[in-house]
Protein backbone atom coordinates (compact mmCIF):
# COMPACT_ATOMS: atom_id res chain seq x y z
CA UNK A 1 0.00 0.00 0.00
CA UNK A 2 0.97 3.89 -1.10
CA UNK A 3 0.47 6.23 1.34
CA UNK A 4 0.58 9.88 1.38
CA UNK A 5 1.55 12.74 3.24
CA UNK A 6 -0.05 13.50 6.80
CA UNK A 7 -2.03 10.50 6.21
CA UNK A 8 -0.55 7.90 8.00
CA UNK A 9 -2.28 6.90 11.38
CA UNK A 10 -0.56 8.58 14.03
CA UNK A 11 1.76 10.88 12.40
CA UNK A 12 -0.72 13.65 11.20
CA UNK A 13 -0.52 16.04 13.91
CA UNK A 14 2.99 15.91 14.77
CA UNK A 15 4.20 19.29 14.98
CA UNK A 16 7.77 19.83 13.32
CA UNK A 17 10.47 22.89 12.91
CA UNK A 18 11.32 23.37 9.32
CA UNK A 19 14.77 21.81 9.42
CA UNK A 20 13.09 18.45 10.78
CA UNK A 21 10.63 18.58 8.12
CA UNK A 22 13.13 18.59 5.59
CA UNK A 23 14.24 15.12 6.71
CA UNK A 24 11.40 13.71 8.28
CA UNK A 25 8.78 14.48 5.38
CA UNK A 26 6.92 10.99 5.23
CA UNK A 27 8.16 8.53 2.64
CA UNK A 28 5.94 7.65 -0.56
CA UNK A 29 6.79 3.74 -0.18
CA UNK A 30 5.80 0.71 0.09
CA UNK A 31 4.89 -0.14 3.45
CA UNK A 32 5.82 -3.80 3.64
CA UNK A 33 9.47 -3.48 2.56
CA UNK A 34 10.86 -0.49 4.61
CA UNK A 35 13.41 0.83 2.61
CA UNK A 36 15.07 4.47 4.87
CA UNK A 37 15.08 6.17 1.63
CA UNK A 38 12.18 6.21 -0.45
CA UNK A 39 13.00 3.86 -3.23
CA UNK A 40 12.58 4.96 -7.49
CA UNK A 41 9.71 4.06 -8.77
CA UNK A 42 10.75 4.07 -12.50
CA UNK A 43 7.91 2.52 -14.01
CA UNK A 44 5.50 4.15 -16.48
CA UNK A 45 2.13 2.25 -14.84
CA UNK A 46 1.04 0.79 -12.16
CA UNK A 47 -1.03 -2.87 -12.09
CA UNK A 48 -4.22 -3.98 -10.83
CA UNK A 49 -5.33 -6.66 -9.33
CA UNK A 50 -9.23 -6.51 -10.14
CA UNK A 51 -11.76 -3.73 -11.68
CA UNK A 52 -12.27 -3.48 -7.95
CA UNK A 53 -8.99 -1.94 -7.53
CA UNK A 54 -8.91 0.18 -10.64
CA UNK A 55 -12.55 1.60 -9.35
CA UNK A 56 -10.38 2.44 -6.05
CA UNK A 57 -7.88 4.67 -7.94
CA UNK A 58 -10.63 6.66 -9.20
CA UNK A 59 -12.49 6.92 -6.30
CA UNK A 60 -9.36 8.51 -4.76
CA UNK A 61 -7.63 6.19 -2.32
CA UNK A 62 -4.11 7.17 -3.19
CA UNK A 63 -3.02 4.21 -5.21
CA UNK A 64 -1.06 5.08 -8.90
CA UNK A 65 -2.65 4.56 -12.43
CA UNK A 66 0.23 6.12 -15.08
CA UNK A 67 3.35 7.81 -14.09
CA UNK A 68 1.83 11.26 -16.70
CA UNK A 69 -0.88 11.07 -14.12
CA UNK A 70 0.79 10.59 -11.01
CA UNK A 71 3.56 8.81 -9.50
CA UNK A 72 5.27 8.41 -5.83
CA UNK A 73 8.56 10.08 -6.12
CA UNK A 74 6.99 12.85 -8.23
CA UNK A 75 4.16 13.06 -4.87
CA UNK A 76 6.40 13.14 -2.94
CA UNK A 77 8.46 15.99 -3.68
CA UNK A 78 5.58 17.96 -4.57
CA UNK A 79 3.95 17.63 -0.57
CA UNK A 80 6.94 18.31 0.48
CA UNK A 81 7.52 21.46 -0.86
CA UNK A 82 4.05 22.24 -0.55
CA UNK A 83 4.72 21.36 3.56
CA UNK A 84 8.21 23.56 3.75
CA UNK A 85 5.81 26.09 1.97
CA UNK A 86 2.95 25.97 4.89
CA UNK A 87 0.93 25.06 1.62
CA UNK A 88 -1.82 22.05 1.67
CA UNK A 89 -0.71 20.89 -1.92
CA UNK A 90 1.93 20.95 -4.48
CA UNK A 91 2.62 19.33 -7.69
CA UNK A 92 6.66 18.90 -9.47
CA UNK A 93 6.79 19.52 -13.29
CA UNK A 94 9.89 18.76 -15.92
CA UNK A 95 11.38 22.37 -15.13
CA UNK A 96 10.89 25.78 -13.49
CA UNK A 97 9.22 27.44 -16.30
CA UNK A 98 6.63 24.47 -16.88
CA UNK A 99 5.20 24.81 -13.37
CA UNK A 100 5.31 28.31 -13.81
CA UNK A 101 2.96 27.52 -17.47
CA UNK A 102 1.08 25.61 -14.99
CA UNK A 103 0.51 28.09 -12.19
CA UNK A 104 -0.67 30.56 -14.96
CA UNK A 105 -2.89 28.13 -17.11
CA UNK A 106 -4.85 27.21 -13.40
CA UNK A 107 -5.64 30.45 -13.28
CA UNK A 108 -6.52 32.29 -17.17
CA UNK A 109 -7.18 31.23 -20.20
CA UNK A 110 -7.62 32.72 -24.08
CA UNK A 111 -9.02 36.61 -23.20
CA UNK A 112 -8.22 36.70 -19.80
CA UNK A 113 -5.60 39.23 -18.70
CA UNK A 114 -2.03 38.77 -16.54
CA UNK A 115 -0.48 42.00 -15.31
CA UNK A 116 3.57 40.75 -14.11
CA UNK A 117 7.18 42.37 -12.78
CA UNK A 118 8.86 43.68 -15.55
CA UNK A 119 11.92 42.00 -13.85
CA UNK A 120 10.68 38.41 -14.13
CA UNK A 121 13.55 35.71 -14.75
CA UNK A 122 14.41 35.99 -18.35
CA UNK A 123 13.11 32.66 -19.16
CA UNK A 124 9.91 33.47 -17.40
CA UNK A 125 9.71 36.57 -19.42
CA UNK A 126 10.21 34.89 -22.83
CA UNK A 127 7.42 32.53 -21.54
CA UNK A 128 4.66 34.89 -20.67
CA UNK A 129 5.55 37.31 -23.46
CA UNK A 130 6.01 34.89 -26.91
CA UNK A 131 4.01 32.17 -25.90
CA UNK A 132 1.49 33.05 -23.73
CA UNK A 133 0.00 35.64 -26.70
CA UNK A 134 -0.50 32.31 -28.74
CA UNK A 135 -2.60 30.84 -25.94
CA UNK A 136 -4.29 34.38 -26.81
CA UNK A 137 -3.41 35.38 -22.96
CA UNK A 138 -2.82 39.41 -22.83
CA UNK A 139 0.04 40.20 -20.63
CA UNK A 140 1.11 43.58 -19.77
CA UNK A 141 4.38 44.08 -18.09
CA UNK A 142 5.36 46.86 -15.58
CA UNK A 143 7.25 47.74 -12.57
CA UNK A 144 6.29 46.20 -8.85
CA UNK A 145 9.05 48.54 -7.62
CA UNK A 146 5.93 51.16 -8.11
CA UNK A 147 2.77 49.94 -6.94
CA UNK A 148 0.47 52.98 -8.71
CA UNK A 149 1.85 51.49 -11.76
CA UNK A 150 0.33 47.95 -11.42
CA UNK A 151 -3.01 49.04 -10.33
CA UNK A 152 -2.91 51.08 -13.47
CA UNK A 153 -2.14 48.38 -15.40
CA UNK A 154 -5.11 46.51 -13.79
CA UNK A 155 -8.17 45.98 -16.64
CA UNK A 156 -11.36 44.15 -16.02
CA UNK A 157 -10.33 40.87 -17.88
CA UNK A 158 -7.14 40.82 -15.55
CA UNK A 159 -7.15 37.72 -13.49
CA UNK A 160 -3.79 37.35 -12.56
CA UNK A 161 -0.45 39.29 -10.60
CA UNK A 162 2.87 37.58 -11.30
CA UNK A 163 6.13 38.38 -9.62
CA UNK A 164 9.19 36.66 -7.90
CA UNK A 165 9.81 37.64 -4.08
CA UNK A 166 13.62 38.12 -5.03
CA UNK A 167 14.77 39.24 -8.29
CA UNK A 168 17.05 38.46 -10.63
CA UNK A 169 20.06 39.82 -10.72
CA UNK A 170 19.53 43.43 -8.67
CA UNK A 171 17.91 41.53 -5.44
CA UNK A 172 14.70 43.45 -4.68
CA UNK A 173 12.92 42.32 -2.27
CA UNK A 174 8.99 42.33 -3.55
CA UNK A 175 6.73 44.44 -1.31
CA UNK A 176 4.61 41.08 -0.88
CA UNK A 177 1.75 42.11 1.44
CA UNK A 178 1.31 45.14 -0.22
CA UNK A 179 1.08 43.20 -4.03
CA UNK A 180 -1.66 40.83 -1.87
CA UNK A 181 -3.74 43.67 -0.64
CA UNK A 182 -4.26 45.20 -4.53
CA UNK A 183 -5.11 41.36 -5.61
CA UNK A 184 -7.61 41.28 -2.69
CA UNK A 185 -9.28 44.55 -3.40
CA UNK A 186 -9.60 43.66 -7.18
CA UNK A 187 -10.13 40.13 -6.49
CA UNK A 188 -7.12 38.61 -8.42
CA UNK A 189 -4.82 35.57 -7.71
CA UNK A 190 -1.45 35.92 -7.07
CA UNK A 191 1.70 33.80 -8.32
CA UNK A 192 4.90 34.27 -6.83
CA UNK A 193 8.22 32.77 -7.83
CA UNK A 194 10.15 31.96 -4.64
CA UNK A 195 13.32 30.34 -6.26
CA UNK A 196 15.97 33.07 -5.07
CA UNK A 197 14.36 33.01 -1.74
CA UNK A 198 13.86 29.37 -1.48
CA UNK A 199 11.32 28.03 1.71
CA UNK A 200 13.77 28.22 3.95
CA UNK A 201 14.36 32.32 3.82
CA UNK A 202 10.35 33.03 2.72
CA UNK A 203 7.23 31.57 2.70
CA UNK A 204 4.50 33.73 0.43
CA UNK A 205 1.80 31.20 0.99
CA UNK A 206 1.52 31.77 4.89
CA UNK A 207 1.84 35.66 3.84
CA UNK A 208 -1.42 34.92 1.15
CA UNK A 209 -0.10 34.33 -1.91
CA UNK A 210 -1.89 31.71 -4.18
CA UNK A 211 0.33 30.46 -6.22
CA UNK A 212 4.17 29.72 -4.99
CA UNK A 213 6.43 28.06 -7.94
CA UNK A 214 9.76 27.22 -7.84
CA UNK A 215 12.55 26.41 -10.52
CA UNK A 216 13.97 23.05 -8.21
CA UNK A 217 16.86 23.24 -10.36
CA UNK A 218 18.40 25.70 -8.11
CA UNK A 219 18.30 25.99 -3.94
CA UNK A 220 15.35 22.61 -3.49
CA UNK A 221 17.58 20.42 -5.57
CA UNK A 222 21.13 22.46 -4.27
CA UNK A 223 23.32 20.72 -6.45
CA UNK A 224 23.05 21.67 -10.20
CA UNK A 225 21.90 18.10 -10.77
CA UNK A 226 18.37 18.37 -12.17
CA UNK A 227 15.98 20.64 -13.95
CA UNK A 228 12.71 20.39 -12.08
CA UNK A 229 9.89 22.65 -10.99
CA UNK A 230 7.26 22.87 -8.08
CA UNK A 231 4.20 24.74 -7.75
CA UNK A 232 2.22 24.58 -4.61
CA UNK A 233 -1.16 26.50 -2.96
CA UNK A 234 -4.35 25.51 -1.93
CA UNK A 235 -5.90 21.92 -3.30
CA UNK A 236 -8.69 23.34 -5.81
CA UNK A 237 -5.88 25.22 -7.90
CA UNK A 238 -2.98 22.91 -7.61
CA UNK A 239 -5.45 20.23 -9.22
CA UNK A 240 -6.03 22.65 -11.87
CA UNK A 241 -2.09 23.06 -12.15
CA UNK A 242 -1.42 19.61 -12.21
CA UNK A 243 -4.50 18.71 -14.73
CA UNK A 244 -2.54 21.12 -17.10
CA UNK A 245 0.94 19.02 -16.22
CA UNK A 246 -0.99 16.06 -16.45
CA UNK A 247 -2.80 16.85 -20.05
CA UNK A 248 0.29 19.05 -21.38
CA UNK A 249 2.51 15.82 -20.58
CA UNK A 250 5.23 18.13 -18.80
CA UNK A 251 6.01 16.08 -16.27
CA UNK A 252 8.78 15.23 -14.07
CA UNK A 253 10.47 12.15 -14.77
CA UNK A 254 10.93 9.89 -11.21
CA UNK A 255 14.28 9.63 -11.56
CA UNK A 256 14.69 13.48 -11.08
CA UNK A 257 12.09 13.73 -8.49
CA UNK A 258 14.16 11.36 -6.73
CA UNK A 259 17.26 12.97 -6.97
CA UNK A 260 15.61 16.58 -5.91
CA UNK A 261 13.95 14.82 -2.95
CA UNK A 262 17.83 13.17 -1.59
CA UNK A 263 18.96 17.27 -2.41
CA UNK A 264 16.05 18.69 -0.72
CA UNK A 265 17.06 17.24 2.57
CA UNK A 266 20.18 19.65 3.08
CA UNK A 267 18.30 22.97 2.08
CA UNK A 268 18.48 24.71 5.16
CA UNK A 269 21.83 23.18 6.10
CA UNK A 270 23.12 24.77 2.59
CA UNK A 271 21.14 28.14 3.11
CA UNK A 272 22.32 28.67 6.39
CA UNK A 273 25.89 28.35 5.16
CA UNK A 274 25.46 30.03 1.69
CA UNK A 275 23.61 33.23 3.24
CA UNK A 276 26.45 33.48 5.76
CA UNK A 277 28.61 33.31 2.80
CA UNK A 278 27.16 35.78 1.39
CA UNK A 279 26.48 38.19 3.74
CA UNK A 280 30.49 38.12 4.37
CA UNK A 281 31.25 38.40 0.72
CA UNK A 282 28.70 41.28 0.27
CA UNK A 283 30.52 42.98 3.21
CA UNK A 284 33.96 42.62 2.03
CA UNK A 285 33.06 43.87 -1.46
CA UNK A 286 31.11 46.89 -0.23
CA UNK A 287 34.49 47.70 1.58
CA UNK A 288 36.61 47.18 -2.04
CA UNK A 289 37.46 50.35 -4.62
CA UNK A 290 36.89 48.28 -7.08
CA UNK A 291 33.75 47.99 -6.63
CA UNK A 292 31.18 50.23 -7.81
CA UNK A 293 28.12 48.93 -6.23
CA UNK A 294 26.71 45.86 -4.19
CA UNK A 295 23.09 44.34 -4.09
CA UNK A 296 22.68 42.12 -1.16
CA UNK A 297 19.30 42.98 0.57
CA UNK A 298 18.83 43.63 4.26
CA UNK A 299 22.57 43.27 4.74
CA UNK A 300 22.01 43.65 8.16
CA UNK A 301 19.55 41.52 9.05
CA UNK A 302 20.02 38.76 11.37
CA UNK A 303 19.66 35.29 8.73
CA UNK A 304 20.90 38.19 6.02
CA UNK A 305 18.77 37.54 2.83
CA UNK A 306 19.83 34.48 0.37
CA UNK A 307 22.78 33.44 -1.03
CA UNK A 308 23.31 35.55 -4.59
CA UNK A 309 25.49 38.82 -4.42
CA UNK A 310 25.58 41.24 -7.52
CA UNK A 311 28.48 43.58 -7.52
CA UNK A 312 28.90 46.34 -10.69
CA UNK A 313 32.69 46.26 -11.00
CA UNK A 314 34.20 49.63 -11.47
CA UNK A 315 34.94 50.99 -15.00
CA UNK A 316 38.63 50.27 -14.33
CA UNK A 317 38.12 47.04 -14.12
CA UNK A 318 38.78 44.95 -17.38
CA UNK A 319 35.40 42.81 -17.12
CA UNK A 320 36.74 39.54 -19.78
CA UNK A 321 40.26 39.51 -17.64
CA UNK A 322 38.09 39.35 -14.12
CA UNK A 323 36.37 36.70 -15.44
CA UNK A 324 39.37 34.63 -16.54
CA UNK A 325 41.16 35.58 -13.18
CA UNK A 326 38.82 33.97 -11.10
CA UNK A 327 40.84 30.83 -10.40
CA UNK A 328 38.55 28.12 -9.48
CA UNK A 329 35.03 29.73 -9.19
CA UNK A 330 33.10 28.79 -12.55
CA UNK A 331 31.47 30.58 -15.07
CA UNK A 332 27.58 29.11 -15.13
CA UNK A 333 24.60 30.57 -16.42
CA UNK A 334 22.86 28.86 -13.74
CA UNK A 335 22.54 29.20 -9.50
CA UNK A 336 22.00 27.97 -6.25
CA UNK A 337 24.22 24.65 -6.16
CA UNK A 338 27.10 24.08 -3.53
CA UNK A 339 30.09 25.58 -5.38
CA UNK A 340 30.37 29.67 -6.14
CA UNK A 341 29.57 30.38 -9.74
CA UNK A 342 29.38 33.70 -11.58
CA UNK A 343 27.23 34.58 -13.91
CA UNK A 344 27.34 38.46 -16.39
CA UNK A 345 23.47 38.96 -16.90
CA UNK A 346 24.36 40.94 -19.81
CA UNK A 347 25.91 38.46 -21.80
CA UNK A 348 23.39 35.46 -20.85
CA UNK A 349 20.01 35.88 -19.10
CA UNK A 350 19.14 39.51 -20.13
CA UNK A 351 21.32 39.38 -23.61
CA UNK A 352 17.96 39.57 -26.09
CA UNK A 353 16.58 42.22 -24.41
CA UNK A 354 16.65 45.23 -25.55
CA UNK A 355 18.98 48.17 -25.53
CA UNK A 356 16.59 50.59 -23.57
CA UNK A 357 15.37 47.61 -21.28
CA UNK A 358 18.89 46.66 -20.01
CA UNK A 359 19.69 50.04 -19.22
CA UNK A 360 16.30 50.62 -17.60
CA UNK A 361 17.15 47.39 -15.32
CA UNK A 362 20.89 48.71 -14.34
CA UNK A 363 22.14 45.33 -16.75
CA UNK A 364 25.84 47.03 -17.67
CA UNK A 365 28.87 45.62 -18.82
CA UNK A 366 30.28 45.40 -15.41
CA UNK A 367 27.18 44.09 -13.18
CA UNK A 368 28.45 40.19 -12.03
CA UNK A 369 25.86 38.06 -10.40
CA UNK A 370 27.49 35.74 -8.08
CA UNK A 371 26.05 32.38 -6.42
CA UNK A 372 27.73 32.10 -3.07
CA UNK A 373 28.49 28.34 -2.28
CA UNK A 374 29.15 26.56 0.65
CA UNK A 375 33.27 27.05 0.44
CA UNK A 376 35.10 28.69 3.14
CA UNK A 377 34.42 32.19 3.39
CA UNK A 378 37.61 33.14 3.24
CA UNK A 379 38.80 31.59 0.22
CA UNK A 380 35.96 32.95 -1.28
CA UNK A 381 36.65 36.39 -0.40
CA UNK A 382 40.10 36.07 -1.80
CA UNK A 383 39.38 34.69 -5.27
CA UNK A 384 37.15 37.99 -5.40
CA UNK A 385 39.73 40.37 -4.52
CA UNK A 386 42.52 39.06 -6.25
CA UNK A 387 40.52 38.94 -9.14
CA UNK A 388 39.72 42.64 -9.11
CA UNK A 389 43.49 43.49 -8.44
CA UNK A 390 44.68 41.59 -11.16
CA UNK A 391 41.90 42.69 -13.88
CA UNK A 392 42.46 46.73 -13.39
CA UNK A 393 42.93 48.53 -17.05
C1 LIG B 1 15.90 29.26 -13.28
C2 LIG B 1 14.69 30.04 -12.95
C3 LIG B 1 13.45 29.77 -13.57
C4 LIG B 1 13.30 28.74 -14.65
O1 LIG B 1 13.51 27.46 -14.15
P1 LIG B 1 13.96 26.23 -15.07
O2 LIG B 1 14.04 25.12 -14.06
O3 LIG B 1 15.25 26.59 -15.71
O4 LIG B 1 12.86 26.03 -16.07
C5 LIG B 1 12.36 30.52 -13.19
N1 LIG B 1 12.45 31.48 -12.25
C6 LIG B 1 13.62 31.77 -11.63
C7 LIG B 1 13.64 32.86 -10.61
C8 LIG B 1 14.77 31.06 -11.96
O5 LIG B 1 15.93 31.36 -11.35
Amino acid sequence: MIYSLGTVPGKADIKMKFETMLVHTEKKQDLVIKSKVTPIYQSSAFTFDDLDEVEGFYEGNGSYLYSRVGNPNTDELGLAVAKLEGAPAGVTASSGLAAILAGVLAVVKAGDHIVAAEDLYGGSFHLIKEELADFGIEVSVVSFADLQKIEEAIKDNTKLLYTESITNPMLRVENIEAIIEIAKKHQLVTLVDNTFASPYHCQPYTKGVDLVVHSATKYIGGHSHITAGVVVGKEELIAKAAAKITNLGTILSPFEAWLTCIGLKTLALRMREQSANARKLAHALRENHLVKKVYYPFENGEEGFGAIVTIEVDDTIDVFEFFRQLSWVKFAPTLAGVETTVSHPLKTSHRALPPEAQEELGITMGLVRISVGIEAAEDIIEVFTNALEKSKK
